[in-house]
């Protein structure tokens, strides 16, 4: 079937809006938004001063993940035939925010998608956070409650990755402070503002983080950047001797040397001379 309005081919559009500066919006994405057939927002007075900014005057649709299942029928059956762009309030949709149901029953109609890459806040601020950026975690928002927050902490504190959370100013002291408890005091930075006039990045262990915080909650809006555990500390001669002792009394000296190398991550031939000089 023809598309109605645009000439665009029907499917999907995602497409990532700024996260506060709306000379962020690609012009790929600006085109995309004044040619959609109809376009599905989280809030359309939000969404209507960025198609306003890109010159669109399309039709906007209301679309949350939890919207009725109607809603999201509807619109995966117009992409058989029309053109549906997806926006966000801010940055990559499907990023703590609405999409991820809409793509997945998009996909599962086998219809065609494709995105706009652009913004989000967690890339842009793991950027400007100085810490290492070959392996991390999006974790979103923690959840509000302590005892699910502390358990969401538990759950990836042994995980050799950088973290990433989206925060808001009233919370940000209370949660650094939770996860001084439940990461250990890592290196942090937070950022707010990102891409606005009021940007700005602070860095430091958690609890200093949580301290400088703590009596001026910032305003606006805020991601945390945690760094990996350290390595830990590496065994001491006492711990290497005690192990030592142990696994000699179960097994010969160069098995005991052996396991104790694996264990404590020491050299095995050092083991093995110290062995024989405390079996000496
Ligand atoms: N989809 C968005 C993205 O791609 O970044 C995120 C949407 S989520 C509902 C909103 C959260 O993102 C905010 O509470 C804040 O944690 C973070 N955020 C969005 N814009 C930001 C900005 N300009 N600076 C810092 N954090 C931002």
């Amino acid at each position: 079937m023809e598309t109605q309005h645009s000439g665009l081919e029907p499917g999907l559009y995602i497409v990532a809006g700024p996260i506060g500066n709306l000379g962020d919006l690609t012009p790929r994405a600006a085109e995309i938004l004044r040619r959609a057939d109809v376009i599905a927002v989280e809030d359309t007075r939000v969404s209507a001063r960025l198609l306003r900014h890109a010159g669109s005057d399309r039709p906007m649709i209301p679309y949350h993940d939890h919207s009725a299942e109607g809603v999201r029928a509807r619109l995966v059956e117009r992409m058989a035939s029309e053109s549906v762009a997806l926006l966000s309030d801010a940055g990559t949709p499907l990023i703590s925010d609405p999409g991820y149901k809409l793509v997945r029953d998009a996909r599962a109609a086998g219809r065609r998608i494709t995105t706009l890459p652009g913004p989000s806040a967690a890339i842009a601020a793991l950027t400007l956070s100085g810490l290492p950026t070959d392996r991390f975690l999006f974790m979103g928002f923690l959840p509000a409650k302590a005892k699910a927050r502390a358990d969401a902490l538990a759950e990836v504190a042994a995980l050799r990755a950088t973290l990433i959370f989206y925060e808001s100013g009233p919370r940000l002291s209370d949660s650094l402070g939770a996860m001084a408890e439940g990461l250990g005091d890592r290196d942090a930075a937070v950022s707010r503002e990102i891409s606005k006039a009021f940007e700005e990045t602070a860095t430091g262990t958690l609890t200093q983080l949580s301290a400088r915080y703590a009596d001026a909650p910032p305003r606006g809006e805020i991601v945390v950047i945690v760094g990996p555990p350290g390595e830990a500390p590496p065994a001491s001669a006492e711990d290497a001797d005690a192990a030592l002792l142990e696994a000699m009394a179960r097994l010969p000296v160069s098995r005991a040397a052996g396991e104790v190398a694996k264990k404590l991550g020491l050299d095995r031939r050092a083991l093995y001379a110290r062995a024989m000089e405390l079996k000496g």
